[in-house]
């Protein structure tokens, strides 16, 4: 499979090369030249496979054969993700809520969310893809986090040979846990930066060190090269298309559904890193109806898809929700290439009016085609709550407060539309990660302002688990404590 980018559907490069390098030289991001599509029967076959099984089957379509990826290096990488650092066999497990509601699990890794996913999978397709296209750099690994990804991509990368990791993490923008995760890191090749100001800030500073010939150059002169572990990289998105795949054949399994029959998928959503994947599983041929893009009160995806413009000029809330908090959902310009029939001269246009102004506005006939694959629905802080105690008064289910954006969209759409689809509604943090929202939530009374504290009392309150990765986190050592501004970023790579 060759790869192109969003602002140059000429250009033709490797899988290996698309993950090694993670943005193209163009700024735009890397995207497979075509969609593979499941066989007849194949999706039947994937039911009988496990997690493990499931990735390599899919991810092989986008790395194999050419650049040489054989199945069994494929296979290799996803055993030393999933087969031992998730904390259940499934890996991403299905829990049913009623007739037509389940929740697929994502929070099963070691940073108890979502992004293991893809972080555990991602350090093993990049150090592969080095080997195959880079000689014997280091590759200096940069993230903006908005709290979850850089936890995860600290844990995916430490150690790891031929490797180094900086995070930034806007001081302002991620919870208690967060932090304390990210500040206590271990591993000899792993740096944290606070940066002042909102996860926006974080993400165009490292954009500008990545978009900066003379940093190239610098780190080129020390035999060391860039690479993102943000969901621009591809290596981020392929294997969170495995996961759609496995709810459905799951679903399918436990003959819950007909042998082909369309689900919704209710994704809440920040950078569309997420449901974007969804959006790939939907056009492999996975019968996906909808995706229901869920917003937290930065509301600027659901105003996106409902009117097609694109407006950032707005303000910007600090919610319970911060891994959402985002107003550039850089992953967009995907599903903007791919709807647009892979018009990198429009997309680059957009991308273009969006850095000088802010704002820009896709044609009507392409606003329709995206509202027949995606339904949207926004969610504000009161109700955020609500939806959390809902689920657990009327089903026992305990829900962090980005599921909880998710479960009240679908209320929502529900309601307004009256649609019976099966829907999965996709979960991405463990309730313990945002502990002090979830038991006022849950309560309906104030938690205390100590978030471990919380945490504890959560767990006596509901008596659901605690993950071990979260407990005493509070007591490990702070390891990292700087803080900068944006312009000082560019210091920290020299160190
Ligand atoms: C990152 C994250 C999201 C948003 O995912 P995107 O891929 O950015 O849309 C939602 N919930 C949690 C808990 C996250 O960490």
């Amino acid at each position: 499979m060759q790869y192109a980018s969003t602002r140059d559907s000429g250009l033709s490069v490797s899988a290996a090369q698309a993950v090694a390098q993670g943005i193209a030289a163009d700024g735009g991001l890397f995207l497979p030249r075509e969609i593979p599509r499941f066989v007849p029967g194949e999706l039947e076959e994937l039911t009988r496979l496990d997690y493990i099984g499931r990735a390599e089957r899919i991810l092989s379509k986008f790395f194999t054969p050419e650049g040489g990826w054989p199945a069994a290096e494929i296979r290799a990488c996803a055993e030393g993700a999933y087969a031992r650092s998730f904390d259940c066999p499934e890996v991403a497990p299905l829990k049913t809520l009623n007739e037509t509601t389940s929740v697929l699990e994502l929070y099963h890794g070691p940073t108890c969310a979502f992004k293991d996913m893809a972080l555990q999978l991602l350090p093993r397709l990049l150090t592969a893809s080095a080997r195959k296209c880079m000689d014997e750099q280091e590759i200096v690994i940069l993230v903006a986090t908005s709290g979850d990804t850089g936890k995860a991509a600290l844990e995916g990368f430490r150690d790891v040979p031929g490797t180094k990791i900086i995070v930034f993490y806007p001081a302002e923008g991620v919870s208690p846990v967060q932090k304390a995760q990210m500040a206590t890191q271990e591993g000899a090749n792993v740096r944290v930066v606070a940066v002042r100001g909102n996860f926006d800030d974080a993400q165009t500073g490292v954009k500008r060190i990545f978009g900066s010939a003379a940093i190239q150059a610098r780190l080129a002169a020390r035999g060391q090269a860039f690479s993102s572990a943000n969901s621009i990289n591809w290596g981020r998105l392929a294997p969170q298309i495995v996961y759609y795949v496995s709810a459905w054949c799951d679903l399918r399994k436990a003959e819950k559904i007909g042998p082909a029959e369309p689900i919704h998928f209710v994704v809440p959503t920040g950078n569309f890193g997420n449901i974007l994947a969804g959006y790939y599983a939907k056009a492999m041929g996975l019968p996906v109806a909808k995706l229901i893009c869920a917003s937290n009160k930065n509301r600027i995806l659901t105003d996106f898809l409902a009117t097609g413009v694109y407006d950032r000029n707005r303000a910007f809330y600090t919610t319970s929700s911060p891994s959402m908090d985002i107003l550039i959902s850089s992953n967009l310009e995907r599903l903007l290439y791919l709807a647009s029939g892979q018009n990198s001269a429009l997309v680059s246009g957009w991308m273009r009016e969006l850095s000088a102004t802010g704002r820009y506005e896709v044609p009507a006939p392409l606003l329709r085609a995206l509202q027949k694959s995606f339904a949207c629905g926004s969610c504000n802080e009161a109700q955020t709550a609500h939806a959390i105690r809902g689920a657990w008064q009327t089903y026992g289910y305990l829900s962090d407060t980005h599921t909880a954006v998710a479960l009240h969209v679908l209320e929502e759409y529900r309601r307004e539309t009256g649609d019976p689809t099966k829907t999965v509604v996709v979960s991405t943090a463990s309730p313990y990660k945002f502990a002090a929202s979830v038991l006022s939530a849950v309560t309906g009374r104030a938690a205390p302002a100590n978030e471990f504290e919380a945490l504890g009392l959560l767990e006596q309150t509901t008596g659901a688990p605690c993950p071990p990765p979260l407990r005493g986190l509070d007591q490990k050592p702070v390891r990292f404590t700087d803080i900068c501004g944006i312009d000082e970023m560019p210091g920290f790579l020299e160190v």
